[in-house]
């Protein structure tokens, strides 16, 4: 038995075996070879192979996951059978005498490197990275190294992983994937956050400590304290099932609340709303009582996809979200793709430190094709429902007038084309500290800001989000935060805009008092985190959060001082 901490990154508790997700080592000589005919046998081997697998993988992804999904293996397999590819790889191997690594590596990469040339045609550039991914595939069983795809685990398991990335989370099934554990990441790593949606429990930041576990390991996994034991003893085992059980009661408990309106116990009405990032997401928020979306997290379209999403298929996913939320208010934030939420094919150089890099609305701004038909498509979608759309990362005045222009400009175009638009809200997410402390002068350009609490918090304390080593700075009640949240809230209601939130900071148990205080009016979160908020505001007084509020921002220093403060002030109602 084993027992190790982390940082609790997703409420409940799993019990189930150890599954290991590790990315492959797919390393390889250039090599000279005597015999082509033999060395061309080993390629077709791996190619009949990677076939055969890409078939099983299509029909199974078909099954859990839908058909647009299953379309990128067929297409890989496609690939797979294209005789021109074949050929060159054949006579490289024949003409260079090299071995079949060598020579597939080669071709691909000329394939991909003309692909992504062609700016111009994004349904080629789309290709390259099919290719890049079926060579993958041939490598893997050239090397016989084998490749894990989340997508095709089929037992119940707890992943044990060194680093996730989102599309990693969002391949996996959750009724298989009961638990997740990772050595890198914090509570607002995109990872963590996909987690929450998908209610898998989750524990984050162990630093290289779980190199000992071994697949097939019984592995606990708390998700709420952040504890994770390894082949437990069975009275650890029985202590841990009641606790799982003791979960399921509470969370079915909550199940009240789900119909009901938000509401102080002095009759203030903020409104609980959902940050989703798929589909999946809106049937969650739903069935948890979301009042509204209060950020649709776009850029998981572009991270699920293999090629710049349409403007047609953008256009269907926007609809059916407004549709499905039924008038209710639904926030869509154009793409937000950098920091930690790569795109593997968009050639983007690699940054030393891309949180402070090309991302969100720059590169929206300095690749305005892709952000024109995302426009367009929000816009055609307006009609269909209540739509707000919010640009993030904003620091100046001047990108928030570039974007507003590019989106009337849009707008003018489609009325022209007879399209039918409806008029839609602007709004930013206030995330960089540059915005926050100009916030009152942003107010004259939008009518609603979204405080983004994931970046901000980063950005005042100087922490990167994702990094365990200073995760102990990542202090959402450190007063310098309370207080420049403080500071964005009363400038918008000086100049009678809303304000919202959509960072996790929305979710915080300890957080929300004070921020009821504050009179924030609208709290954005995780589908799982909606009932149990609306509970604890239905105990609060507001009148009494904004005495508190008031306290907590005049403390000293101490995070510590601030969530005692807030506990025992609230003791009564928590
Ligand atoms: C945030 O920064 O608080 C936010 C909601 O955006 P994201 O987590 O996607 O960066
Ligand atoms: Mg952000």
């Amino acid at each position: 038995m084993k027992e190790f901490k982390g940082i609790a990154a997703s409420d409940g508790i799993a019990i189930a075996s150890a599954f290991r997700l590790t990315e492959p080592d797919l390393s390889f000589k250039k090599r000279s070879i005597t015999d082509a005919s033999d060395e061309i046998k080993r390629l077709y081997a791996a190619i009949d192979v990677s076939k055969d697998e890409l078939l099983t993988i299509q029909q199974r992804t078909l099954e859990d996951l839908g058909s647009s999904e299953a379309e990128v293996f067929k297409a890989h397999g496609a690939i797979l059978s294209d005789p021109e590819l074949l050929n060159r790889i054949k006579s490289t191997i024949e003409k260079e005498k090299v071995n079949a690594e060598y020579a597939l590596t080669k071709v691909t990469d000329g394939y991909i490197k003309i692909f992504n040339s062609m700016t111009d045609n994004e349904y080629i550039r789309q290709r390259s990275s099919d290719i890049r991914d079926v060579t993958k595939r041939v490598l893997s069983h050239l090397l016989r190294v084998p490749l894990v795809d989340p997508a095709l685990i089929h037992h119940k398991v707890i992943i044990i992983a060194h680093d996730l990335t989102p599309s990693d989370t969002a391949q996996f099934v959750p009724s298989y994937v009961l638990g997740i554990v990772s050595d890198m990441g914090g509570r607002t790593s995109h990872s963590a956050i996909m987690s929450r949606s998908l209610e898998i429990p989750a524990v984050v930041g162990f630093k290289g400590r779980l190199a000992d576990i071994k697949n097939g390991d019984t592995v606990i996994v708390d998700g709420s304290t952040g504890n994770v034991i390894v082949n437990p003893t069975e009275a650890q085992t029985d202590e841990y099932t009641q606790k799982q059980a003791d979960y399921r009661q509470r969370k079915s408990k909550l199940a009240d609340f789900k119909h009901q309106m938000t509401s102080s116990s002095d009759g203030k009405h903020p409104i609980i709303a959902a940050n989703i990032g798929t589909l999946d997401d809106l049937d969650g928020a739903i069935e948890n009582g979301a009042e509204g979306i209060g950020l649709f997290r776009t850029e998981f379209l572009y991270m699920d996809s293999n090629h710049l999403p349409t403007e047609d298929e953008q256009f269907n996913v926007y609809k059916t979200v407004l549709q499905k939320m039924d008038k209710k208010p639904v926030i869509i934030r154009t793409a937000d793709i950098g920091g930690d939420k790569d795109l593997p094919y968009l050639d983007v150089p690699k940054e030393a430190n891309p949180f402070l890099g090309y991302r969100a609305i720059r590169m929206s701004l300095d690749k305005p094709d892709i952000f024109r038909t995302q426009v367009r498509a929000l816009l055609r979608a307006s009609s269909f429902g209540n739509l707000s759309v919010m640009f993030p990362m904003i620091t100046t005045i001047n990108e928030l007038k570039k974007a507003k222009n590019i989106f009337n400009q849009e707008r003018i175009k489609l009325i022209r084309e007879k399209v039918r638009v409806k008029p839609v809200k602007i709004g930013i997410m206030v995330e960089v500290p540059a915005a926050a402390i100009l916030a009152d002068q942003f107010a004259n350009e939008v009518d609603f800001m979204s405080i983004g609490t994931n970046d901000l918090i980063q950005y005042i304390m100087a922490a990167d989000r994702g990094n365990r080593m200073v995760s102990y700075l990542y202090q959402p009640y450190n007063p310098a935060v309370l207080r420049m949240i403080k500071h964005i809230i009363d400038a918008c209601h000086d100049n009678n805009l809303p304000a919202y939130m959509c960072g996790e900071m929305a979710g915080d148990q300890t957080a929300i008092p004070i921020l009821v205080g504050m009179g924030l009016n609208e709290f954005s979160m995780s589908a799982s985190s909606i009932l149990k908020s609306r509970a604890l505001i239905k105990r609060l007084d507001s009148r009494e959060m904004v005495t508190l509020a008031n306290k907590a921002v005049t403390m000293a220093s101490a995070s510590e001082e601030v969530t005692a403060f807030v506990h025992q002030a609230t003791n009564n109602v928590q």
